[in-house]
This record gives C-alpha cells, sequence and structure tokens, in this order.
C-alpha cells in the first residue's frame, strides 16, 4: 500500500472511540485505518503521544471580508483557523456588502481560491428584499444555510416581524440558522441605557427574556411552518430547557465564550473586550450550558469570531463594537476543558466534527472514516501553553484569551491530504476550497 499522507502511531478518535491506529490518505480522502506498518507514503507523520482527530469544524466564523479588511480577511481568517486546529469554517455574510445573492455568491466562490487556508462553507443572508429568492439561493453549491438576524447585530441584516420570518421559513426547505434576540424588546429597552455605563449594562440591556422571547417567537412560526432551525449562540438557560420539546425541529449551537466566561468577572477584567452578542451571562447560564453539554442536548459548538478594531472595542459602552476573535482559540480553549474533566475528547469530536455535520448537511467531514475528506487535526493533550495576542493571525491583533495557561493544543492541521500547519507554523500554501453540502447544486 502507497498512500499520500501516512499517519503513523497516533490514538485516533473515530466512530468506534479512541483506538491505537494509523490512518492513510490518497487523492485527499482517508484511505485506510488501522495497522498499516507495511505501507510506504509520500508524507509521513510520527503521531506517537499525540490524538488524531477528524478535522475539527468551526461552523460560526465572521471574516469580514468584503468590507472591513483592516480588522479580517479570508486569507488571515483561515490562517487563524489552521494555526488553532482547525480544518473547515462557516462564514457569516453580514460583510459590507452581504452576501445576498448570486452574483456576492459567485463572488466570495472565486474570491478563496488562492486565499483560503482551510475549507469553508458559506452562509447566505436573510434580508426583506431577498425572501423570495431564499429558497433557490439555500440551493446554491456550498451554501451550508440561509441566515437570518432576527435580532440586530454586526451589519444591516435584519428580519425581525413574524410576517416575515413566516414568509422566510416557507421559501425552501433545508435548515435555516438564526441569530435570536427579539428586536422589538432591544429596541424599547435600549433608552433606558442611554446614559451609559460599565459594560456589564450590556449583559442589562440584552436579557434573558430579551433571547428567550426571540426563541419563543421563532419556534412558534417554525412549528407552524414545519421548518427546522438552528439556534444560534444560546446563551440562556431558560431556551435550552425550552429547547429539549423541540428538538425534532431544533438544533443548538453554544459557543466557546458562554462555556468559558461568566459575569461580572469577564467584564470586570476585560470590559470591552467581553461585548459580544448575545452577552457573556451569570453562572447559572454558564452551568446550564455545561449540563447541556453533558446531557446531549446541543449539536454544535462555534467560536463567533467576529474581530472588530481595538479601537471599536475600547469606545465607551453602549458604543463598544459587540464580537470577539476566536477561530484561533476555541480548540485550545475546548482542549483545556477536555483536560478539566467538563467534557471528553469524543464530546469534543462530536461537538465540532459530527455534529455540524448533521446540522447543515456538510458531506465527507466530520469523522475519521474511509471515503471521507482526508481532513485531521492533531492534538497533544499535555502540552502546556499561554495563548498570546501577538500570535494572532487576525490583523485586529487581539484575543479575549490573552495570557491565558491552557492544557492541551493542536500541533497540526490536514486538509484534504495536504498539512497546513505543523508545530505552530504554517506549510505549503492555501489549499482550501469550498465546502460541499447535501440538497445543493454541488451535493
Ligand atoms: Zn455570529
Amino acid at each position: 500500500m502507497h498512500f499520500d499522507l501516512l499517519v503513523r502511531n497516533g490514538t485516533l478518535v473515530t466512530p468506534n472511540g479512541s483506538e491505537a491506529a494509523d490512518v492513510g490518505i490518497l487523492r485527499g480522502r482517508i484511505a485506510a485505518i488501522g495497522s498499516l506498518s507495511s505501507a510506504s507514503a509520500g508524507t509521513v507523520i510520527d503521531a506517537t503521544g499525540l490524538h488524531v482527530l477528524p478535522g475539527l469544524i468551526d461552523s460560526h466564523v465572521h471574516l469580514r471580508e468584503p468590507g472591513n479588511e483592516a480588522v479580517e480577511t479570508i486569507e488571515t481568517g483561515t490562517k487563524g483557523a489552521v494555526l488553532g486546529g482547525v480544518a473547515c469554517v462557516f462564514d457569516m455574510p453580514n460583510t459590507s456588502p452581504a452576501i445576498t445573492d448570486t452574483a456576492r455568491l459567485d463572488w466570495k466562490r472565486a474570491h478563496i481560491a488562492g486565499r483560503a487556508w482551510c475549507d469553508m462553507g458559506f452562509y447566505v443572508g436573510a434580508a426583506k428584499s431577498n425572501i423570495a429568492e431564499l429558497g433557490s439561493l439555500e440551493a446554491e453549491a456550498n451554501v451550508c444555510a440561509i441566515k437570518v438576524f432576527a435580532g440586530s447585530s454586526t451589519g444591516d441584516l435584519l428580519v425581525e416581524d413574524d410576517a416575515s420570518l413566516e414568509a422566510v421559513m416557507q421559501g425552501g426547505r433545508r435548515r435555516i440558522a438564526y441569530h435570536s434576540e427579539d428586536e422589538y424588546r432591544l429596541q424599547q429597552r435600549r433608552k433606558m441605557f442611554a446614559d451609559g455605563g460599565p459594560h456589564l449594562r450590556h449583559m442589562e440591556w440584552r436579557d434573558v427574556e430579551t433571547a428567550f422571547l426571540g426563541t419563543r417567537r421563532l419556534m412558534a412560526i417554525a412549528r407552524k411552518t414545519h421548518r427546522r432551525a438552528h439556534i444560534l449562540h444560546v446563551s440562556t438557560a431558560e431556551e435550552l430547557d425550552y429547547l429539549k420539546d423541540f428538538r425534532d425541529l431544533a438544533t443548538v449551537e453554544l459557543l466557546v465564550n458562554h462555556l468559558t466566561q461568566v459575569a461580572p468577572e469577564a467584564y470586570e477584567t476585560l470590559g470591552g473586550y467581553a461585548v459580544m452578542n448575545p452577552p457573556i451571562r451569570d453562572r447559572r447560564h454558564y452551568e446550564a450550558a455545561w449540563a447541556a453539554i453533558r446531557d446531549g442536548s446541543v449539536d454544535t459548538i462555534g467560536s463567533d469570531h467576529a474581530p472588530h478594531s481595538r479601537e471599536a472595542k475600547e469606545r465607551p459602552w453602549p458604543a463598544t463594537a459587540a464580537g470577539l476573535t476566536g477561530v484561533q482559540t476555541i480548540v485550545p480553549v475546548m482542549l483545556d476543558h477536555v483536560n478539566a474533566g467538563r467534557l471528553t475528547l469524543a464530546r469534543l469530536v462530536d461537538l465540532m466534527g459530527a455534529g455540524p455535520a448533521r446540522v447543515f448537511g456538510l458531506l465527507r467531514k466530520g469523522r475519521l472514516a474511509a471515503g471521507y475528506d482526508g481532513d485531521l487535526t492533531l492534538v497533544d493533550m499535555r502540552a502546556r501553553r499561554r495563548i498570546e495576542a501577538a500570535k494572532m493571525a487576525a490583523p485586529c491583533g487581539w484575543t479575549p484569551f490573552d495570557g491565558t495557561e491552557v492544557q492541551g493544543w493542536p500541533v497540526a492541521t490536514v486538509v484534504r491530504g495536504n498539512v497546513v500547519m505543523r508545530d505552530d507554523a504554517l506549510v505549503g500554501t492555501p489549499a482550501g476550497r469550498p465546502a460541499i453540502f447535501e440538497e445543493t447544486r454541488a451535493g
């Protein structure tokens, strides 16, 4: 047997569990898993002492291109991804201009060639002006989902009223991804916070009921229209409990920050660098998030990597820009949680591999299995490192985890058989391609 790439002597995390085995990749796909000691290969990696995971997927990033290349681009964002052990990202549409039609999607698909270091899926944004086209847009090649901002965040995409939301759900059939906060409650309460104040007020303005009411409204319309939903960045104990009654319709995303940071401490230590939508909340919600990871009711975790300039983050609240960097740190931060005993490595692979594949209908990624893409994330569970802002690939140059010590570190990233990161250094050239999804013209 001869392979293009052979990874020997690692501990593989496969659908069978953890097993000592080799994995051989040929022409971009996993060709064999098992004892391959007699095989040869163009490139051999000795993974003794390492865990070999399917290439991990961050299904929620904002790479800011086109429109805000000063803080992030497709090239730098995907560099950060592979340096951080992520082999595929799904990029959000709230750029400037937003990705809301076929022409802009075509531009993006062409633009990633020779720039993206990892594979990419594309969200298409719902706007009131393109509701009639959403059914055909979601079938465009390489689209992971339609994204609906039912509450306003960065950018100008917003579909907030029940009639428009119902019209969105009636066009097309794939699962829709939602930013769920109730826009009317947000706007009504904004005047109570006009005087500004400490960053903790962000959590008071965008309160539990703002998120929970948004989710109740969406689920009522989803039930009526029988349309599947993926509720992004669920941030409250109330929603996590409520959504257990909607398993036939709804899947759930949690963010690494909501599993790592707690109010009021996060706001006291990080100021504007803790401000995101939905907000970091108090310990009750943090505990509920971990309980939901343990009981299986969470499908995916993401970083919601959403860079802003330091200037925009350091404006006094409420002018502080909401959003955090994270694609380069999600894997180390989550590996540290594994080492702390909060979840297993198998559950992490479920949340960043099989989970996104199942929720979005992603083809040939998310598990180590013959015939799947040769995407690998190699991790050293014993390595102790410090996360440093100076190492971030994003032009904005900061991370809310600067100075954080973690145990567990990604040491190699492989995308369809191409080794693109070894020991914190980029290798080769940007080989990323559009990811392929079921129910699209590519799938
Ligand atoms: Zn987001």
